[in-house]
């Protein structure tokens, strides 16, 4: 599926563009720093193969939180929901992606959700494997799975620039281990951890991830199951209720689309049976979001009606 650039979106992303002035790219992880701020694309993938796009929509970026979605369908089914949701729970927070604070005051201290850095550390230590490449690997197998694209790899300068400054991601991991929410080595699942969130691909690959959940895990050509139903479907209430940080009950009322973004700029995003969305805009507001890659959904969600509420 080849991505056609497209003149209506050219016009949405010139638009959107002004806002990466507002926003700065993270730099809490060292490698993400060197982002381009004031890039800004876009693509659209269509139940019938065909791709829309504007900006540059070739350049890579790695998918941090984005990974997240990935890693809980993994998790889902290797050890089934009930084992899942037993030391991770369903509720969004309200607070920061990694804070600590309702660990220590939530009884059982499991974390609150999967989309927090807690509770993707907890689902991340639940994916199978004898190693952390072994484990890896089926990370970036269903990522090509979903996405019909052979040859994902990660960016391992940013893997190891975050590795080297994961301070917070380890107390939440030791956190976890005291109360056996994660049972196996620390740094192992840091590890782990941290090489899934440096997975790259173009937003057009991105799109592609956001149609496979919009069709409920079937590909949309073959109609073959790339990810059942169910897990589709808890992976896109997540994106929902806890996809866009501290901030997705404001981006439910105002763009109205599952979606999960990533610090380092990322938004994938699933229109139920109509389209999937990935966007890349590195520059972030003070929640984490890509501040005109945000803009730009709403735009989208306006103009073709996409909410869906
Ligand atoms: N690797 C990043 C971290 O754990 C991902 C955070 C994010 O994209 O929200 O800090």
């Amino acid at each position: 599926m080849d991505c056609r650039s497209d003149e209506e979106l050219f016009q949405l992303v010139q638009e959107s563009k002004v806002h990466t002035a507002e926003g700065k790219v993270a730099d809490y992880i060292p490698a993400l720093a060197q982002a381009d701020p004031d890039s800004l694309a876009v693509a659209m993938a269509f139940p019938d193969g065909s791709c829309y796009s504007a900006g540059d929509v070739n350049k890579k970026s790695t998918l941090q939180s984005i990974s997240k979605v990935i890693a809980l369908a993994l998790a889902l089914l290797d050890n089934g929901e009930e084992y899942v949701f037993q030391r991770v729970g369903m509720e969004p927070t309200g607070d920061p992606f990694n804070s600590i604070i309702k660990l220590e005051t939530t009884e059982p201290h499991k974390p609150l959700n999967p989309m927090i850095n807690a509770g993707a550390l907890a689902v991340t230590s639940m994916i199978k494997g004898d190693s952390v490449e072994e484990r890896l690997g089926r990370i970036i197998h269903l990522t090509e799975l979903i996405t019909g694209v052979e040859g994902i790899g990660y960016n391992k300068e940013v893997a190891m620039s975050e590795l080297q400054t994961a301070d917070l991601n380890r107390s939440l991991a030791y956190y976890l281990k005291q109360y056996h929410v994660i049972e196996e080595n620390v740094e192992t699942v840091i590890e782990l951890y941290t090489k899934q969130c440096a997975i790259e691909m173009n937003c057009s690959d991105l799109a592609k991830i956001g149609l496979t959940l919009a069709m409920d895990g079937k590909h949309p050509l073959t109609g073959e199951t790339l990810l059942p139903p169910r897990v589709a479907s808890i992976c896109k209430t997540f994106m929902v209720t806890c996809g866009m940080y501290n901030a997705s009950g404001e981006f439910a009322i105002r763009v109205g689309i599952p979606a999960k973004s990533g610090v380092a700029g990322g938004i994938m995003a699933a229109v139920p049976y109509r389209c999937g969305i990935g966007i890349f805009g590195p520059a972030l507001d003070e929640r984490g979001n890509s501040i005109a890659g945000w803009d730009l959904m709403e735009r989208l969600s306006k103009k073709y009606d996409l909410s869906m509420f």
